[in-house]
């Protein structure tokens, strides 16, 4: 689980599960209020994700002729898993690392 830069305080699972689910950039540590930047990698590995889990989705629901209603349910249900684990992967930094806000 990704650490403060400044306090090396871990986050929590849920701030940084609540945080993903607001779709927020920023993010702030609770004992020290630094603020953390999501990494433009993060998101590239959240498409990288997510692409083939859709793709796999509609391949199921094609071929074994489920409805259309399926398709929705399920994608749901697999945004509902990834942003579940999603606080495991997904990346922040601080202005205590030297490339932030610089790409
Ligand atoms: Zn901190």
């Amino acid at each position: 689980m990704q650490k403060c830069e400044r306090c090396q305080r871990s986050f929590k699972w849920w701030e940084l599960y609540k945080y993903n689910v607001k779709n927020a950039k920023l993010i702030y540590c609770n004992t020290c209020s630094t603020e953390h930047e999501l990494e433009g990698s993060s998101i590239l590995v959240i498409s990288l994700i997510a692409m083939p889990i859709a793709i796999m989705n509609v391949f199921v629901i094609y071929l074994f002729d489920l409805p259309v209603l399926f398709i929705f349910i399920s994608n749901i249900f697999s945004l509902w898993i990834l942003s579940g684990i999603s606080p495991f992967f997904i990346r922040y930094r601080s202005k205590f690392r030297s490339n932030y806000k610089t790409n």
